[in-house]
C-alpha cells in the first residue's frame, strides 16, 4: 500500500466505491460525504497540491466535474446544484495531499441538512449511492 490513500486507492490496495475512472482520472465516493453522493476526482498520477498538477490534468479533472455533476442531476440524486470545491494547502482545509476535485450535490433549501452534514458526514448506502452515479457515467473500471 503506497504511504498516500488515494494513491493506495488508485492501485487498489485501498478499497473505494468507484463512480467514474477513464485513463487519467479516478472518481470515488468521499468516505465522509457533506451530501449522498459527494465525489471526489484525483489525478491517478500523484500531485500533493495544484502547484505540482500539471495544466493538462487539472482540465481534465475539472472536466470530470462536470461529467459527475451532470449524472448528480440527471440519476435519482436529483441534484438542483452542485458545488465542485477544490481545497488547496493546509489553511484551506486540504487534509489528503493528494490534490483533488470535491463534487457535492446541493438540492433547494438544503442548507439546514448540508450543516447537519457537516456535523454527520454519513451515507448509510455508499455501494447504493455509487451504483446510482455509475449507471449515468461512462467508461468505467470493474472495481
Ligand atoms: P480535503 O479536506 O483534503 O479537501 O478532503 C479530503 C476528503 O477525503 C475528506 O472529505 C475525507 O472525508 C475524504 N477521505 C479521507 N480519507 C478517505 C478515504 O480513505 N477514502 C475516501 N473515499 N475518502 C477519504
Ligand atoms: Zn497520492
Amino acid at each position: 500500500m503506497s504511504e498516500c490513500i488515494f494513491c493506495s486507492i488508485v492501485d487498489g490496495t485501498a478499497p473505494a466505491h468507484i463512480v467514474f475512472e477513464d485513463d487519467d482520472v479516478l472518481g470515488f465516493l468521499d468516505i465522509r460525504p457533506l451530501r449522498p453522493g459527494h465525489t471526489l476526482l484525483i489525478p491517478k498520477v500523484h500531485a500533493s497540491n495544484l502547484a505540482e498538477l500539471p495544466a493538462d490534468q487539472g482540465a481534465k479533472l475539472f472536466n470530470a466535474g462536470q461529467m459527475v455533476a451532470a449524472a448528480q442531476r440527471a440519476s435519482a440524486i436529483a441534484a438542483d446544484g452542485v458545488n465542485l470545491v477544490v481545497n488547496d494547502g493546509r489553511a484551506a482545509f486540504q487534509s489528503v495531499f493528494h490534490s483533488h476535485l470535491h463534487v457535492v450535490p446541493r438540492h433547494d433549501g438544503d442548507k439546514l441538512t448540508l450543516a447537519k452534514g457537516l456535523l454527520i458526514r454519513r451515507d448509510k448506502d455508499l455501494p447504493g449511492t455509487a451504483a446510482i452515479l455509475r449507471a449515468q457515467l461512462p467508461k468505467l473500471g470493474d472495481r
